[in-house]
């Protein structure tokens, strides 16, 4: 599908275009494997020298649509589906770093890929090193070594929504000569595409915004194609020196652009399969129809109930990057002119058990384990999702312990701050 539609035609369109006779929407290919006519032409596949179906581990046409669909609205050359988020960012690093690499990322993250890249990979031989989102071009630096083959970070930092300034972090990458690899999963590219201001790789936890109805666990990894791979080729020999593993196949000289997905399909996702069922991919590009009409309600509804819990007497602090006076309100207005996310974050007065309690009397707005759902939700962080992390840890990714994070649904605006004031009288 050409570039140039508009993302509201990419949402709807892209990825599936129907030839006569087929399907108006998207089928769910719910086949593990595929069928062909000669040994000749299986063997082909296995080689890589021709491209088509045969085993879903690999490719399945309804993640492929999908992933294409993805890679359209970010602006990329090509993309992967993964079964999760955690999959897609843990892939994203390792199909560029092995035992001995080491990377540099923002440590205002989400805290399950905190704990991936700070303890996981770490028993794998790759170490990272932990960064301020706000620090100097000069401090990013000189956390860099010779080793150091990516730098990491959010767009917007769940859950302490910091945002990134992407130009300067893929300055600093650009001029260690390593690609910036993005979490882009709460803007999504209906309000930010990092791919124009620097960006080399995107990932996505699929499961939020763009699934958007709490349906289904899934991730993607998307390619700008900018990044090029040779011009660095001693850093990532897996990219540019023959892989045994595919009879001696180059990625960068075979695949060009693509090098950097096909070689997560064909050796990471071959090897470890972590793909999504055919039957998610097809939920989450139901979902992928609406993102564009979704995220604006979703910002406006965000940008009410922040100004209200502003106002609010019983509110301590308020952050959310709409919000003028918020420490990232003018990198908010650069990079995403049209809106954030729906996310906010705020502390009540009388601190963490005050918190808590006014969690248990929300009516509407639910307490879950999820964020960037069509319904609002609340979580407190300290206690849930981040409740491996010590006190310091909670400081340095900017999560203070009486943060309750609410996930602003596309609900009326008016409803829900009914609730929260009720709960707050409560
Ligand atoms: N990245 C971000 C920004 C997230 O918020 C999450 C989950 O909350 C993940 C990655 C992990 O994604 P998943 O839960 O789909 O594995």
């Amino acid at each position: 599908m050409a570039k140039q539609l508009k993302p509201e035609t990419l949402c709807v369109q892209a990825g599936w275009t129907p030839k006569k006779g087929e399907p108006r929407v998207l089928p769910i290919y719910q086949s593990t494997t595929f069928k062909y006519d000669t040994s000749e032409q299986m063997a082909r596949l296995f080689d890589l020298e021709d491209s088509g179906y045969f085993y879903t581990r690999l490719q399945n046409p309804t993640n492929d649509a999908v992933a294409a669909k993805i890679a359209a609205l970010e602006g990329g050359v090509a993309a992967m589906l993964t079964s999760s988020g955690q999959a897609a960012n843990f892939y994203a690093i390792f199909n560029i770093c092995q035992a001995g690499d080491h990377f540099v990322c923002s440590s205002a993250i989400y805290g399950g890929t905190f704990n991936l890249f700070g303890v996981t990979m770490k028993k794998l031989g790759i170490e990272v090193t932990f960064v301020s989102p706000d620090a100097s071009e000069e401090e990013l630096s000189a956390a860099f070594r010779p080793n150091t083959k990516a730098l990491f970070g959010e767009t917007i930092s769940n859950p302490s929504l910091e945002v990134l300034d992407i130009e300067k972090f893929a300055r600093v990458a650009h001029s260690h000569g390593v690609p910036l690899i993005l979490d882009n999963t709460f803007p999504t590219p209906i309000n930010c595409r990092p791919f124009e201001w620097g960006a080399d790789i995107v990932v996505h936890s699929t499961t939020k915004y763009m699934d958007g109805h709490a349906t289904s666990v899934g991730g993607c990894i998307v390619d700008s194609g900018n990044f090029d791979w040779d011009a660095y080729a001693d850093k990532y020999p897996g990219l540019c020196t023959p892989d045994e593993s595919y009879h001696g196949l180059t990625y960068t000289k075979a695949f060009g652009k693509g090098a950097y997905i096909t070689k997560a399909t064909a050796q990471l996702m071959r090897d470890l399969g972590s793909i999504p069922s055919p039957q998610n991919s097809f939920l989450l590009n139901l979902g992928l129809e609406t993102l564009h009409l979704r995220m604006p309600q979703h910002c406006r509804n965000a940008q009410q109930i922040a100004e209200y819990l502003l106002k609010n007497e019983k509110v301590a602090w308020v952050n959310y990057c709409g919000l003028p006076d918020n420490k990232y309100y003018a990198l908010a207005q650069k990079y995403m002119p049209n809106g954030s996310c729906g996310v906010i974050s705020f502390g009540l007065k009388g601190g963490r058990d005050v918190s808590i309690k006014f969690m248990d009397a929300l009516e509407i707005i639910a307490i879950v384990t999820h964020v960037a759902d069509a319904r609002s939700c609340v979580l407190h962080p300290a206690s849930h999702t981040h409740r491996q992390m010590s006190d310091e840890q909670l400081l340095e990714a900017g999560v203070r312990p009486d943060l309750i994070r609410m996930s602003v649904g596309i609900e009326n605006a008016d409803d829900l701050i009914a609730d929260i004031e009720q709960a707050l009288n409560a």
